[in-house]
């Protein structure tokens, strides 16, 4: 009889981002709703085949300087993975948004 090895404490921490990933922390109890796979403050990406961090469609514009709308497309076109969360709003998969955004530098800048 272990129990305390029950605990939820043993999936890996970094310390990276933590203020903004204790946002998404504080829904953890809340994912029991909807959102696919959660460790800690991240979600499983089934395209990316790892546990990321997802962010709102607005900081994804932001990041990749792009529309909100061109965001929005990319979710339509499945080219970058999205979850509802409560409060019906949408976050994106930093990691997706990311790739995809290098495919297309990655054939821009082909020397
Ligand atoms: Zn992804």
């Amino acid at each position: 009889m272990h129990w305390d090895n029950l605990k939820l404490g043993h999936y890996p921490r970094k310390e990276v981002g933590s203020e903004k990933s204790a946002l998404y922390a504080d829904r953890k109890k809340m994912t029991e709703l909807q959102p696919p796979l959660v460790l800690g403050d991240k979600v499983w990406c089934p395209r990316c085949r790892e546990y990321v961090k997802v962010i709102r469609v607005a900081g994804a514009a932001k990041i990749v300087d792009v529309d909100r709308r061109t965001v929005y497309n990319y979710i339509k076109k499945n080219k970058v993975f999205a979850v509802k969360v409560a409060g019906n709003t949408i976050r994106v998969c930093s990691h997706c948004l990311l790739r995809e955004n290098q495919e297309e530098q990655t054939k821009g800048a082909a020397a």
